[in-house]
């Protein structure tokens, strides 16, 4: 059976990139029986100066938002990353494994430390501790953006030093990337680039919990193009087709029957039928996080259920772990 395991940073409210890219596709993956682990990565959310009454709160806002699109605690384990001081202990055991040329040529490192003077040790040793998250929960399949692939690499490349210095103990983990037209969201305002949460332009990004009518303003000032018809052809015209992409998306309907129900309108009454579609999908989902939110003493319970549960999982892996490496003075 197939050990699903992703994680995703309590950065507040998810957008519709996330949703459609990531997060319904962990629902489908634990509606198919796979075993599916998320965590709420909120260690790495002090790899950069973070506001610590923000991130409480956001945790739970990932918690509950998490649950409304659809994740069950009683199919997944659902739990905060930081609950299990395993993973610490794990990751200091990775890091020996590490060297600091393979960490410092990550793209993802070079991005993110261009502007920075005096470089966090937590942002350059990071991937380790996903790969440390990966390994511990003896994960088999990682679904991921493709911006993740060099990290998964990293944890195959930790899990077979691993296995050869101290005998084979972790499955090397395959990342699963989706390529569907699900997979690129792109932004509302710049349809050269993707739906992203570090964008600054509030009109350019959809989050779960916007009202219907910032949603409608945000579609409706969508940048399409002079054409005033409706065609899907992502390469020609990106922000028209972006638009059909998430109509089909939300509706479940396909491309081309979303195409030819739209071929009477123009742009501007075909935003208002996307904005309507995107309400409708959006609504109960809102709804739901208003309600996991206003029942925080369930979440924080049903949180505690997960992470014992990993808890359990990575108490086992540990164990072993240290013995293999002769730590300690027990096994
Ligand atoms: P950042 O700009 O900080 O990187 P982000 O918006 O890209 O934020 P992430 O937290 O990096 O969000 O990504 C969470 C998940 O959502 C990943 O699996 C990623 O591949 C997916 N994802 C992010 N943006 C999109 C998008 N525009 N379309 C589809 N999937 C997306
Ligand atoms: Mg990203």
């Amino acid at each position: 059976p197939r050990k699903i395991f992703s994680g995703i940073q309590p950065t507040g409210s998810l957008h519709l990139g996330n949703y459609l890219g990531a997060v319904r596709r962990w629902v489908r993956l634990q509606e198919a029986h796979d075993d599916v682990t998320i965590s709420i990565v909120d260690m790495h959310s002090i790899t950069m100066p973070h506001n610590p009454p923000n991130l409480r709160e956001n945790i739970f806002v990932m918690a509950a938002t998490l649950l409304a699109c659809g994740i069950d605690p009683e199919k997944s384990t659902l739990f905060v990353q930081s609950s299990i001081p395993e993973l610490t202990e794990f990751n200091w055991i990775l890091s020996s494994l590490s060297t600091m040329p393979r960490l410092a040529q990550l793209p993802q490192f070079r991005e993110k430390t261009r502007l920075v003077k005096e470089i966090p040790l937590g942002l350059f040793v990071y991937p380790v501790l996903q790969a440390a998250d990966i390994l511990l929960y003896k994960a088999t399949h990682v679904p991921v953006g493709a911006d993740q692939l060099p990290h998964i690499q990293l944890a195959q490349h930790l899990a077979r030093t691993y296995n050869s210095c101290y005998g084979e103990t972790f499955p090397v983990c395959e990342a699963i990337v989706e390529n569907g037209e699900a997979s690129r969201i792109l932004s509302l305002q710049d349809p050269g680039q993707k739906m992203s949460k570090s964008i600054g332009d509030l009109l350019a990004t959809i989050n779960l919990a916007d009202s219907p009518d910032l949603i409608t303003k945000k579609i409706n000032s969508a940048v399409t193009d002079f054409t005033s018809d409706i065609s899907y052809n992502p390469n020609k015209r990106p922000g028209v087709s972006n638009l059909v992409t998430i109509h089909s998306q939300v509706t479940g309907q396909t491309i081309k029957s979303v195409v030819d129900e739209a071929t009477t309108l123009d742009t501007a009454k075909y935003k208002e039928r996307v904005a309507e579609a995107v309400i409708e999908h959006l609504s109960p989902i809102r709804e739901e996080i208003k309600h996991h939110l206003a029942r925080r003493n369930e979440m924080i319970h049903l949180l505690e259920v997960g992470a014992s549960k990993a808890r359990q999982q990575a108490q086992h892996t540990l164990s072993d772990v240290k013995q293999r490496l002769g730590l300690g003075t027990s096994g």
